[in-house]
Order: C-alpha cells, then sequence, then structure tokens
C-alpha cells in the first residue's frame, strides 16, 4: 500500500524528517512563514486599493524574502537561524509599514505584540527574550516619537486606516485559520502513516519471532537424532580414537542445542509467549540442581562453589521451577566462564513483603574479571557481549542475560548487576512465589551444602579433548593420488587456532594427509614457535585470545624482515567476506580457506604453498 506522503514532507529537508525535535521546530517555522506568505497578498491588495504604495512594497518585499527563507531550510540551513530570520522578517516588516501608515496609531503596529510570541515559538526562551526586546524597543520609539513630536505623517486617511486595521484582522485570521486547517490534516496523514509503520513493524517481529521459533524447531529435530544415536554409538565396543570423535560430536551437538534453545527461549520473549507453571518446589533442591550443572566445569577450573539459603526462606514456596532454574543456571554458567580463580557465591534470603507472597533475592557472586561499568546495561540487550574485540576468549551468544532479565521480571522481580572490572561481580534478582502450605517448613537457617570445589552430579557432559588420535588411521594422503608413489617428507604444519574442537579436526585432517602437526592456541603461542622453530606452512585462525590472527600475522612478516625465508600463511577463519579476505592479504597472509574445513580444498592450498616437498630421508 503507498502511504500518502504528509504535507509538511514538502517543505522539511530529509535530514530533519527523522529528527523529532528538531523536524517540530521547523514545521512550526514553516506554517509561520506560511502564514505570513498568505496574509502578504491580502494586505498587497489592501494597500494597492487604499493607494499606499510603499506600505506594499514593503510587504511584496517581505512576501518575497519569506520564500527565499523557506527555501533555506530546504538547502539545509539551521533550523533556528531559519525560525529567527521569519521573526525578523515579521518584526521588520511590521515596523516599516507602521511608520509608514502613522506609527503608534498604525494597524500594523499593534501587531508587534506577536513578535515576541513567534521568537518563543520559534526560537526558544533566548531567542524569545532577545525578541521581545527588539520589538519593545521599536514600540519605545513609536511611542516615544507620538509625545514628543505629534503623529508620524500616514498616507493613510483615518477611514482608510479602520478599513485596513478591519481587513488585516479578518485576512490575519483567516489564513491563520487556513494553515491551521491544511497542516492538522497533514499532522493526521502523519500519524496514520505512523500507526501504518507500526503495524507493519509489529507484523515483522511477529513473523521473525515464528520464524526464529519454526527453525529453532527444526532444527531440534535433527539434532535430536544426532544426540540420540552418538549416544547409541558411544555405548558400543570403539576403538580409542572413534570415541574420541564421537564425544566430539556429541560435545558440539550439545553446544549446539544450547544456542538453539536459547534462540527459541528469546523468540518466546519477543513474541511475548512465554510461559510459566505454578506447583510446590523446593528452594534448596532448585539452587542445588543448578550449581549440580556447572559442578564439573567449576571442578576442572578449580572454582570453589558455595550456597547459602538465609534464615527465614520457606522450604516450599509455589512457582515454576524450572524458569527459576533457567535463570540461576544462566548466572551460574556466565560466573564460572568469566572466573578463572577464586570462587562462585549463591545465596538466598527473603524480603519483607506486606501481602501473603513470598519474595526471594537470589545473589550469584564470583571473583571473575568483572564488566566494565559503562557495558553494565547493554550486557541486558540482546545479542550484547561485553567483549566484543577480536581476542575475545569466550564463546556465548548474547541471549542469556536478555532471556534471564524477562524471566525475572515476569517473576515479579528485577534482574541487576554491580561489578568491579578485574575483581567480580554479583548478580542479584527478587522473584515472587506463592505461599505453600507446608507442614515442614520451620524457617530455620540453612547452609545447603558447600561444594569446594564443586562437587556433585556432573549434569552436563563437558568435553576434554584427548590427546592424539590412532596412527592407523593417518599417513595417507587423499588428494593427489600422483603424488602417493613419492615418498615425500612429512610437512610441518603449525595450526593456530584457540577452539579445541576445530584444533581436533584440523589436526585429524592433516594427520590423515599425511602432515606433521603442531598445535597452538594463541596468536601470541604462533609468533613464539615460528621464532624458535622450521613450520612449512601456517594455518591462521582470525579470532583468538590474546592476540588475534592478523596482528600475529603482521608481527611473524616483521620477524621475517631481512631473511630470504617467507613462511607461507593461510587464513582458516568463519568470515567470509571480501573485507575479510583483504585484510589477511593487508596483514600478509598468502592464502585464505572458509570453515567448515573441507579436507581437500585444504591439502590443495598446502601444496599450492609447497609445491615441491623435499624427499624423505
Ligand atoms: P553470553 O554469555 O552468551 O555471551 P549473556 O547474555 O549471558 O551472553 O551475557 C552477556 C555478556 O555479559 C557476556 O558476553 C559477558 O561479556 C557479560 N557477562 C555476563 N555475566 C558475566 C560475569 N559473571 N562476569 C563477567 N562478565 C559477564
Amino acid at each position: 500500500m503507498r502511504v500518502q506522503e504528509p504535507l509538511r514532507y514538502w517543505f522539511l529537508p530529509d535530514h530533519l524528517t527523522g529528527d523529532d525535535s528538531l523536524s517540530r521546530q521547523a514545521l512550526r517555522t514553516v506554517k509561520i512563514a506560511l502564514a505570513m506568505l498568505l496574509w502578504v497578498p491580502v494586505f498587497i491588495i489592501v494597500y494597492e486599493y487604499v493607494d499606499a504604495p510603499i506600505s506594499a512594497a514593503v510587504l511584496g518585499v517581505a512576501g518575497a524574502a519569506v520564500l527565499v527563507v523557506l527555501r533555506s531550510l530546504r538547502w539545509g540551513a539551521p533550523v533556528r537561524a531559519v525560525a529567527n530570520a521569519v521573526t525578523g522578517l515579521v518584526c521588520l516588516t511590521l515596523v516599516a509599514i507602521s511608520a509608514a501608515t502613522g506609527g503608534f496609531d498604525a494597524p500594523a503596529f499593534r501587531w508587534l505584540a506577536v513578535v515576541p510570541l513567534l521568537g518563543i515559538l520559534l526560537g526558544g526562551r533566548v531567542s524569545g527574550l532577545v525578541w521581545t526586546a527588539v520589538s519593545l524597543l521599536s514600540g519605545t520609539v513609536f511611542v516615544l516619537i507620538r509625545n514628543h513630536h505629534g503623529k508620524l505623517p500616514s498616507e493613510l486617511t483615518q477611514d482608510t486606516l479602520t478599513l485596513v486595521s478591519t481587513c488585516g484582522d479578518l485576512g490575519m485570521i483567516s489564513c491563520v485559520a487556513i494553515v491551521t486547517w491544511l497542516f492538522d490534516r497533514s499532522e493526521r496523514s502523519a500519524q496514520s502513516m505512523l500507526l501504518q509503520a507500526r503495524y507493519a513493524a509489529e507484523a515483522a517481529t511477529r513473523a521473525k519471532s515464528s520464524f526464529l521459533a519454526n527453525m529453532s524447531h527444526e532444527l531440534r529435530t535433527p539434532m535430536n537424532g544426532i544426540l540420540g544415536m552418538t549416544n547409541l554409538t558411544l555405548k558400543t565396543p570403539l576403538t580409542r580414537s572413534q570415541r574420541d570423535y564421537l564425544q566430539t560430536v556429541k560435545s558440539s551437538a550439545d553446544s549446539l542445542l544450547r544456542i538453539v534453545d536459547d534462540i527459541l527461549d528469546f523468540s518466546k520473549v519477543e513474541a511475548g509467549r512465554l510461559t510459566f507453571d505454578q506447583t510446590d518446589f523446593k528452594v534448596a533442591d532448585c539452587i542445588s540442581e543448578a550449581i549440580q550443572m556447572v559442578a564439573s566445569q567449576a571442578r576442572s577450573k578449580g572454582l570453589a562453589v558455595s550456597c547459602s539459603i538465609a534464615d527465614g526462606v520457606p522450604t516450599i514456596v509455589s512457582g515454576d521451577p524450572f524458569r527459576l532454574r533457567q535463570v540461576l543456571l544462566n548466572l551460574l554458567c556466565n560466573a564460572v566462564k568469566f572466573t578463572e580463580q577464586g570462587r562462585i557465591d549463591v545465596t538466598a534470603e527473603t524480603v519483607p513483603s506486606e501481602n501473603d507472597a513470598v519474595e526471594i533475592r537470589f545473589r550469584v557472586t564470583d571473583t571473575g574479571v568483572g564488566i566494565p561499568g559503562d557495558k553494565l546495561e547493554s550486557i541486558f540487550e540482546a545479542f550484547v557481549q561485553a567483549d566484543t574485540s577480536t581476542t575475545r576468549t569466550h564463546g556465548g551468544t548474547g541471549l542469556g542475560l536478555t532471556i534471564s532479565a524477562e524471566l525475572v521480571e515476569l517473576m515479579g522481580g528485577r534482574l541487576q548487576v554491580s561489578s568491579t572490572p578485574g575483581a567480580g561481580s554479583c548478580f542479584e534478582f527478587t522473584a515472587t512465589f506463592v505461599r505453600a502450605s507446608d507442614p515442614d517448613d520451620s524457617g530455620a537457617t540453612r547452609e545447603a551444602g558447600r561444594h569446594s570445589p564443586a562437587t556433585g552430579v556432573d549434569g552436563h557432559d563437558f568435553h576434554q579433548v584427548s590427546p592424539a588420535c590412532d596412527d592407523t588411521l593417518i599417513c595417507r594422503n587423499p588428494v593427489d593420488p600422483t603424488v602417493r608413489p613419492r615418498a615425500l617428507r612429512r610437512l610441518r604444519v603449525l595450526v593456530a587456532d584457540d577452539n579445541p574442537i576445530n584444533q581436533r579436526l584440523a589436526e585429524v585432517v592433516l594427520q590423515q594427509a599425511g602432515y606433521d602437526v603442531t598445535l597452538v592456541p594463541n596468536g601470541q603461542e604462533a609468533i613464539n614457535r615460528v621464532a624458535a622453530e622450521q613450520f612449512d606452512v601456517l594455518l591462521m585462525d582470525l579470532s583468538m585470545p590474546k592476540v588475534d590472527g592478523l596482528t600475529a600475522t603482521s608481527a611473524i612478516r616483521a620477524q621475517e624482515s631481512g631473511s630470504v625465508r617467507r613462511l607461507p600463511i593461510v587464513a582458516l577463519t568463519a568470515n567470509s567476506s571480501r573485507e575479510d579476505r583483504d585484510r589477511c592479504t593487508a596483514a600478509g597472509m598468502d592464502g585464505f580457506l572458509v570453515k567448515p574445513l573441507d579436507p581437500a580444498a585444504l591439502t590443495e592450498e598446502i601444496l599450492r604453498h609447497c609445491p615441491a616437498p623435499a624427499i624423505r630421508d
């Protein structure tokens, strides 16, 4: 449907139509200038009719000036300057006509009172004050002239003055009425346009949410197959390397499933379709289940996790334990993810409440990296992460806190954070539950176990990369059969990648192709290894902690300067845009491979850079 363009867009320059306050000010200026413009021909006719050429000429010039001023807004002149120009023109025109038609007694003189009003309306307080001073000064001059020298000479007789005055009043009123009607219509069409845009945006959001929900659902179905079959296969007799590969598949599928779950929840949040159960549950059990799910990862990092439930927290409450656990789990996962040493504490205490409901305050405190002050608000927005640098250490979607904040709000509370960078963070929220009629509830102080380092059932299976794979599978070169009679020296390939699964994949693929593989987890280690050892080719990821791939490449090129040897460096990255390719070339890379890894393309690329491998000794 074509939206009718409101009248105001005919006058406003494009750069103003998006800025609400400026465009409103510009619109007001245009309205008043147009009222003046309509007023001008009426008065020219009247003054011509009563034979007052000077006044008619002044009005003609003022009319032309108004047009120029209006056009200047279109040319991009500042709104404030145009507003003052319009006010100034009104003032000058009134003073000039008053002077020509009798000064203090002229009909135009009493319109001088309008000038300060225009000043305030168009330019604001300061401009209003300035134009009040100007019109008061002009008025005072006319009063002084009248008191000291009598009347100013007038081209008009008393009868004509009355006629001009009456026409002026009528003309002014009808012009303002016409302009007001015109702009009211244009405002209404602007509003209907806004309404249409809102309906369209709402429909788009609904479509996006349902697309996300459908996609997440469609993804979950095959994911279940992958996970289920992997788990089944893991229970059968396997070689060590087969078990190792399948564990990698399972761990990747688990991560993917968590992302899909996040997206599904986020789409529900956006569509307002999150649902809540109402069932009796034990608060301590809910907290302990969440802790147990991160226990193994916390343990592997040597982190202590403790939990204490304060006096007065009822043993059993009525609410949605799944949603509460989801929030606690997300906060705990983040705490473990962003803490390298120290501890994580979970506490629960009641908040005094007037009605019968139970309000509980939960806190998850860590001694991790913390969050910079300027990021404390934005981390609750969807897809926002405090650290967005290319050297980012941790993964994630940036959706967890958005979903948690929404869940907490639906549980009648608010999720808040306080943090000291380098010292740790404290996420805190309150949630309201219905008091359950529990005969056992004594309300006594409880310590729900101290986990140091975290102990308990391992809910999530966090994958550990195991050592090198089964040698029986490797030492083949699947690419070029003509190369295979040749006995080649095994080329030495250095792989810099921070993701253990990507490392593992590259390692297996390269070993199967017959290469010697060395793995490093970041750019800094790549620089160090290249300085210390000889490699035939370096495969470099771009986003890595400490030093990213581009910086590492530049540093290696700087190290090489002056020497005849130049190590071929090939980017191995999930960023596939033209700009990324150009950035790699500019940093000194020789090739570019896009993930997911294609084994044939990888070996081909390596052979391109090492065309004549040395004969094995
Ligand atoms: P994700 O963890 O998947 O990136 P979240 O929405 O859970 O997404 O978190 C958003 C960001 O908030 C994280 O990327 C991280 O920068 C910051 N953050 C969250 N929790 C912590 C924490 N306990 N310590 C430090 N930073 C945190």
